[in-house]
């Protein structure tokens, strides 16, 4: 499981939140913001983080509150419809080692822009 006390600062997701380094925006508000994949696995690769830090879905769950994880998830649908994804999307998370989570800050990838086909390991 991710290690959900010690959450690493130096990870690229903070240094993207603190703009250490460029990303490009595709949503932004107070709690939230989602940028373009750097190595898009589809047409549509958007990865949706909160500004708080969570390592994980796990980590998030377990330490946030239930306003935080609705809005979140809302969120999440907001930027989707921004995005006009009517033809369908994949929502995914990863965690952990076994999950093959690399980036340990939350994030959901929104995929889309062509038929994605069955989840192959
Ligand atoms: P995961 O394997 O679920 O942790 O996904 C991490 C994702 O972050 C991968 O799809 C990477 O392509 C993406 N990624 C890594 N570095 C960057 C970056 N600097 N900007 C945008 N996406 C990134």
């Amino acid at each position: 499981m991710i290690d959900i006390i010690n959450y690493d600062d130096g990870n690229i997701f903070a240094k993207i939140l603190r703009n250490e380094i460029p990303s490009e925006k595709v949503y932004e508000d107070n709690n939230v913001y989602a940028f373009k994949d750097i190595r898009p696995q589809a047409p549509v690769h958007i990865l949706v983080i909160p500004k708080q830090k969570f390592c994980s879905f796990d980590d998030f769950v377990t330490r946030s509150n239930d306003k935080i994880i609705a809005s979140f998830f809302k969120t999440i649908k907001k930027i989707i419809d921004q995005e006009n994804l009517i033809d369908g999307y994949r929502l995914i998370t990863n965690i952990g080692k076994r999950g093959g989570q690399e980036v340990p800050h939350l994030h959901f990838h929104i995929l889309s822009g062509k038929l994605l086909g069955k989840i192959v390991p």
